[in-house]
């Protein structure tokens, strides 16, 4: 991202950002916060309307038991401690996109609070991002600018998604970089989508960011004055636009400005953010608590039941899988990148002989074939079933890992399953140990400095001698006997 002005480093280094984030995040539910209503994206334009999401006098809302558990899962995969007694409240505002004139929120008594994720700090350790608050609320409807033939006159309003269950989560301002802020979202993302509380879309808007930020000299005691940034619909955006944000503003007080609060708008395409509206011309939300619903309690014994509801979370199934398969965290990150792809890698390793070695084929040789021709996992052509079956003929010796190799590669490329490949090609083994150790003796024979090497200590250097075999035997050698033979001639 261009700098704004390309400060020194120096400069730079003078300043500390400060910065938090909320997060909407809407929940999966099959129907809406307080109506009957589908929740649902990409239906045709006021559709999924009735009396109640579209505030008509006299409607009634109901609130969702559904919104309610989401919610509840939410705030303690978040480590957020759940209020047993919270309110509803109305946050009053004139929008096109909001017929009722106030949405459906919570204001001094939230759901949840008190909550943390941790992330990688910079120096490497984790660091603790608090989480100031999770409140419960309804989406507002949208107003639609673009794609018509009068859009440059006219604005269109489609209201399916007044009244979706939202969750606000709103965040300390304890992130200091924007590489933190990245983090943060990601982790927070991650975790939604293990608990199956949200389906995070950020191109449909299930999960949106706001972010304020503010830069102080570094040891000041009081925080700068911050602006919010909206508008801003990835989190590799998020990230940019902080990086701008804290910039600007250090060049700003660096030049003898002053900071305006403000709320800006990030532009992806110019890559900055630009004003949008003043503090002067904030609003007043007028918060008084919701008349028609009533105060919303969580049980001790609901609370409970939602606790055991959680699956293991991302952090702690990593660190489960690091010890249990020995990975590496890298590895583990990889295996645990969605719960889906955790829970078909742990059922399958559950079926093989040596469990490490599914982790392994996985990593080393499906992942990467799948990322290279764009597919996920279920529509990888070699099914978990053809991995255990790689895994268990290299764990029995039946193959080479290069010939596994080579079985991967014909699988892939005419998208059939390991088994299928495996059954045509039937790869051929040399068991004969004459024959073997025929090739070993001339290996040894040609390579008298690797012998000595390994006769001084270094035994690892036998893997030189097998490779050399492999490779005369075009991946053929079994490889049990190979090792064994490799050793008994150089320790011979
Ligand atoms: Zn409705």
């Amino acid at each position: 991202m261009p700098a704004v002005a390309g400060l020194a480093p120096e400069i730079l280094a003078k300043y500390e950002p400060v910065i938090g984030l909320e997060v909407h995040v809407q929940l999966l539910t099959a129907s809406k916060a307080f109506c009957g209503c589908a929740n649902r994206f990409g239906a045709p334009p006021n559709t999924n309307v009735c009396p109640v999401c579209l505030g008509l006098p006299g409607a009634l809302p109901v609130l969702n038991a559904k919104a309610v558990e989401y919610a509840t899962m939410a705030s303690l995969a978040l480590n957020c401690q759940v209020r047993e007694r919270s309110i509803f409240a109305r946050k009053n505002y004139f929008y096109p996109d909001l017929p009722k004139g106030y949405q459906i929120s919570q204001f001094d008594k939230p759901i949840a609070e008190h909550g943390w994720i941790e992330v990688p700090a910079a120096n490497g350790g984790p660091k603790r991002i608090g989480i100031t608050r999770l409140h419960m609320e309804e989406d507002a409807g949208k107003s639609l600018h673009d794609g018509f033939a009068d859009s440059a006159t006219r604005t269109y309003l489609d209201l399916n998604r007044c009244g979706t269950p939202l969750a606000e989560i709103v965040s300390e301002p304890d992130i200091r970089t924007p590489d933190e802020a990245f983090e943060y979202l990601t982790r927070m993302k991650e975790i939604l989508l293990y608990s199956e509380v949200s389906d995070c879309n950020m191109e449909e808007g299930s999960l949106r960011c706001d972010a304020n930020v503010s830069v102080r000299l570094k040891g000041a005691p009081k925080f700068g004055t911050k602006v919010e940034v909206k508008n801003v619909n990835s989190f590799k955006f998020v990230r940019a636009a902080l990086e701008y944000e804290i910039e600007r503003q250090i060049e700003l007080t660096e030049s003898g400005g002053t900071v305006k609060q403000e709320t800006r708008l990030w532009d992806a395409n110019e890559g900055r953010t630009y004003t949008m509206r003043s503090k002067e011309q904030a609003h007043d939300y007028r918060y008084f608590p919701e008349p028609d619903l009533q105060p919303l309690i969580v049980t001790p014994e609901f609370l409970e039941e939602m606790r055991k509801k959680l699956p293991e979370l991302p952090e702690a199934r990593r660190a489960r899988m690091i010890a249990e398969y020995e990975l590496s965290a890298k590895d583990a990150h990889t295996l645990t990148a969605s719960r889906e792809f955790a829970d078909r890698f742990e059922e399958a390793a559950k079926k093989a002989r040596n469990p490490r070695r599914v982790a392994n084929l996985l990593l080393s040789e499906v992942t990467g074939r799948l990322n290279a021709l764009g597919l996920e996992l279920d529509q990888s052509p070699v099914t978990m079933a053809g991995i255990v079956q790689a895994a268990d003929l290299l764990d029995e010796d039946k193959i080479s890992s290069k010939q596994l190799k080579q079985l991967f590669d014909i699988a892939f490329e005419n998208g059939e399953d390991f088994s299928v490949v495996y059954e045509r090609e039937k790869p051929q083994q040399i068991t004969d140990a004459s024959a073997i150790e025929k090739l070993i003796d001339e290996v040894i024979a040609a390579n008298p400095k690797q012998v000595e090497q390994y006769r001084a200590g270094k035994t690892s250097i036998a893997g030189f001698f097998v490779g050399q075999v492999m490779r005369m035997t075009k991946g053929q050698a079994n490889p049990a006997l190979l090792n064994e033979l490799v050793a008994k001639k150089l320790e011979g």
